[in-house]
């Protein structure tokens, strides 16, 4: 493909533009190098950067080269002379920048030669031009490959409607072009009030103004003609899976709103916004799971050992399948692991075994059956391990489809961006999801800490849980989405369409260091809790490391690890972070994150039993050990580390927690306050440690007595919830008084709204997940810090998160 080259004054710009083009493009997109800013990263352009960036770029092709203004253009021409011989074909456009960029990105990733993609690029204003008619040049006056050359006689016409409501804007006019670009054939589209236009033109398709209702006359001629007038036709229709109804924008207003309860259709409760980002798209439900085996078909005695020996190798295929994710998955890869080993688990295997040896079930009947049990008992230990049960029955539907030779259930692809309807989200199927296609997640289990959220932070998806009937609503029909405040739209007016924003971005940097637009210093770290989230962390640019989640070192081991292998797991997370904070957080076993060594299993309220460090009370040589190990991996690398203790409830075990730390030789030692005790007593603890850090999803959980996984409860753990608010504000005047450090590293940082109170409140640090770091650092720098004090006041007086939020919205209104 011929490559591309951004020259820029700003970064910024250029990867705002890039990244534009290449959401709008949809499919496999050429290289595109950027060049912009200075060596030292001020605006401006830089000759040698330009001569590298079209170097990166060419494969043999060309390369087209696209300029902002003023000296780009001279450095782009400096920059040929930079060349080696022989030189690159180059060819420098120019064309208005952003439209440039999307008509190059189309027309290279369709295969155009390089003269092609350069006049597609220059010509790409001109849709803009005629559609506002301001460049007053008639249809016909048009050049290049705008108004296509008549097909005198076409082998292939065929008339159709847009159905979507925005017509054939961008991506539609990208899609057409797109599939256009694998047939031999010429084809031109018209409306009705229109001269017929080169469907291979991005940008004269644009200029065909088409809307919804408008017909489309297709014309084509050459040897792929009557497939392609087919697939566009089938695109035509399917409203560029924008939308599938035609006559959206007539029909009633039904909106699913927490907040207001006369919603119709599917009696969605309290909906929750669990990962921000306001987005439309059409509906897409996760198919039915497999179905049930037929439970009286018998297997003759004869072909039972065989039947045994396919059941163990589906089972360890599917492990492998999983396993092999693991590493792509991000912070889903640790939820992703544990549900691989439950596809090789020896006891069920052993069940399923027995059932085809002994009553002569086929092998998919018995996976099923022995999967039930084991259900069951999950059920019955409690509501915890009941959150298990979906990941069996991910595991159980891979076994199933795979001995019944079907595709198995899980993300589905459609071709094309949707919004995900689900009851809940295993980890199996989340690291199926492709935050380029997956707009936004709905389900109607979980809560605001639930895996489903975990997962779509990490994935920088917008998520909304606890939405009760979300999956009644039909495939297809346009929702709109607002993972901050929870709220669902079914067809939405054009008006509410417009507010829709964007997702987070994954992997979208943080610009500086956190600071208000009058320069008082947040500091935005990150959270790590599977190793993947290292490199995720170091690409967001987090200024460090606020909760390094050390149980991540010893889930999935059957024994305790030695303090050799620790040192290793520590150091491989403390090399990244040389001069950086990273606060090490001891072990925090226990409730959901059990361990066997432990006999945590047998607990019957597991988070209100021996977790965090309760556990060093009854295992005092773990925490000695532990801290030995996180010592010496201190020592042998430069990152600046503090060490805190999780699920503090007294002063006495602030106080042993800290000489242990002290014995341990490692200076800077602090606690978690996720317990309404230990923030009541913050004046206290604070006297003791360096500082502190408010674990916002327990501390929700303990203040109102509600489960952090349970779906029913999920408004309670709302982290807007005013009084959470007000036990945060007595921690936060408890270290103003001592001048002692407070971050916040539950999930309610990375909430870009909420942080700002936080940061209203007195919070000094604010930890999160890598993919939340940028929009939190955009949101502060869009306030100063008097804007968070009173919008934290007014979240704290409100009686509701419903009205804290709003009002917060309405206070501060961040980009
Ligand atoms: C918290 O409780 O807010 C916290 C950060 O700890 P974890 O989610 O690991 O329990
Ligand atoms: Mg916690």
């Amino acid at each position: 493909m011929v490559g591309i080259v951004v020259v820029s004054h700003s970064a910024d710009l250029a990867r705002a533009a890039v990244d534009l083009a290449l959401q709008m493009a949809n499919g496999p997109a050429p290289r595109i190098e950027i060049a912009a800013g200075t060596a030292d990263e001020r605006l401006g352009t830089d000759a040698a950067r330009v001569a590298q960036a079209i170097e990166a770029a060419d494969d043999g092709e060309g390369v087209v080269v696209i300029m902002d203004l003023g000296s780009a253009i001279l450095s782009a021409e400096l920059a040929l002379e930079f060349l080696p011989e022989p030189g690159i074909k180059t060819r420098l456009v120019p064309a208005a920048f952003v439209e440039g960029i999307f008509a190059a990105v189309i027309s290279a990733a369709g295969g155009a030669q390089l003269d092609a993609v350069a006049r597609d690029a220059e010509e790409a204003l001109e849709a803009k031009a005629a559609q506002l008619d301001q460049a007053q040049l008639s249809q016909s006056q048009l050049p290049g490959d705008t108004v296509a050359p008549a097909i005198s006689r076409p082998a292939i016409i065929a008339v159709t409607t847009v159905v979507n409501p925005d017509g054939i804007h961008a991506r539609p006019a990208a899609l057409i072009v797109q599939t256009l670009a694998s047939f031999d054939a010429q084809v031109t589209i018209a409306t009705d009030r229109s001269e017929p236009v080169s469907a291979r033109s991005p940008t004269a398709l644009m200029s065909l103004g088409a809307r919804a209702g408008d017909v489309l006359r297709i014309e084509a001629d050459g040897a792929g003609a009557a497939t392609a007038v087919d697939r566009i036709v089938a695109l035509i229709r399917d409203g560029f899976g924008e939308l599938v109804r035609f006559g959206w924008p007539s029909s009633p207003d039904r909106a699913f709103d927490g907040r207001r309860p006369e919603p119709v259709e599917g009696p969605i409760s309290d909906p929750i916004g669990v990962s921000p980002g306001r987005v439309v798209g059409p509906a897409l439900r996760l198919p039915d799971p497999i179905t049930e085996p037929d439970p009286t078909a018998s297997l003759p005695e004869a072909e039972r050992p065989a039947a045994v020996e396919r059941l163990a190798s589906a089972a360890a295929d599917v492990a492998d399948q999983l396993r092999g994710r693991v590493r792509a998955a991000g912070t889903v890869g640790e939820l992703l692991a544990a549900t691989a080993a439950i596809a090789t688990d020896p006891e069920l295997l052993a069940d399923a075994s027995m059932r085809v040896r002994e009553r002569g079930l086929t092998p998919e009947r018995a996976v099923w059956e022995a999967m039930e049990v084991a259900a069951d008992s999950l059920r019955e230990a409690g509501s915890r391990q009941a959150l298990r049960v979906s990941d069996l029955y991910g595991v159980r539907n891979r076994i199933v489809a795979l001995l019944t030779s079907r595709s198995a259930a899980g993300v589905p692809d459609p071709g094309y961006p949707f919004i995900l309807l689900t009851v809940d989200l295993a980890p199996a199927d989340a690291a199926e999801l492709d935050p380029a296609r997956c707009l936004a997640i709905v389900t109607e289990e979980g809560g605001p800490t639930s895996h489903t959220a975990i997962i779509a932070r990490s994935l920088g998806i917008p998520a909304v849980v606890a939405a009760r009937g979300a999956t009644t609503i039909a495939d297809g029909t346009v929702l709109l989405v607002d993972g901050s405040t929870g709220e669902l739209i079914t067809e939405p007016t054009i008006d509410q369409r417009a507010t829709a924003t964007t997702a987070l971005r994954s992997r979208e940097r943080l610009a500086g260091p956190g600071r208000t637009a009058d320069g008082h210093h947040v500091a935005l770290l990150a959270n790590i809790t599977a190793i993947e989230d290292v490199a995720a962390a170091l690409e967001c640019g987090a200024e460090g490391v606020g909760l390094y989640r050390t149980e991540l070192c010893f889930m999935d081991r059957v024994t305790v690890p030695p303090i050799e292998d620790q040192v290793t797991a520590y150091r491989t997370v403390l090399s990244k972070f040389g001069g950086r904070r990273v606060v090490v957080r001891t072990l925090d076993a226990g409730s959901d994150k059990a361990l066997p060594f432990l006999g945590h299993a047998d607990e019957p309220n597991p988070a209100l039993g021996v977790r965090g460090i309760r556990t060093a009370a009854a295992y005092p040589q773990l925490l000695h050990d532990q801290l030995k190990a996180i010592k010496e991996a201190a020592e042998a690398e430069s990152a600046e580390v503090w060490v805190m203790a999780p699920m503090i409830t007294t002063v006495a075990e602030v106080r042993s927690f800290s000489q242990a730390v002290r014995e341990a030789g490692l200076p800077t030692i602090g606690i978690m306050i996720e317990t309404p005790a230990a923030a009541l007593q913050a004046e206290q603890v604070l006297t003791e440690v360096a500082f502190v850090s408010i674990g916002t999803n327990d501390l929700a959980q303990y203040a109102f007595a509600a489960d952090r996984h349970s779906a029913d409860l999920a408004s309670l753990n709302d982290p807007w919830q005013p009084a959470l608010l007000r036990l945060i504000e007595m921690v936060t005047s408890a270290a103003a008084a001592s001048g002692k450090p407070v971050g916040v590293c539950g999930e309610a940082a990375a909430d870009p709204l909420l942080a700002l109170v936080l940061a209203g409140l007195g919070i000094s640090s604010l930890s999160m997940t890598p993919a939340a770091l940028a929009a939190v650092g955009r949101g502060l720098a869009s306030v100063t810090l008097e804007d968070c004090r009173l919008a934290a006041r007014a979240a704290c007086d409100t009686d509701s998160p419903a009205s804290a939020r709003r009002i917060v919205a309405e206070m501060l209104r961040v980009p």
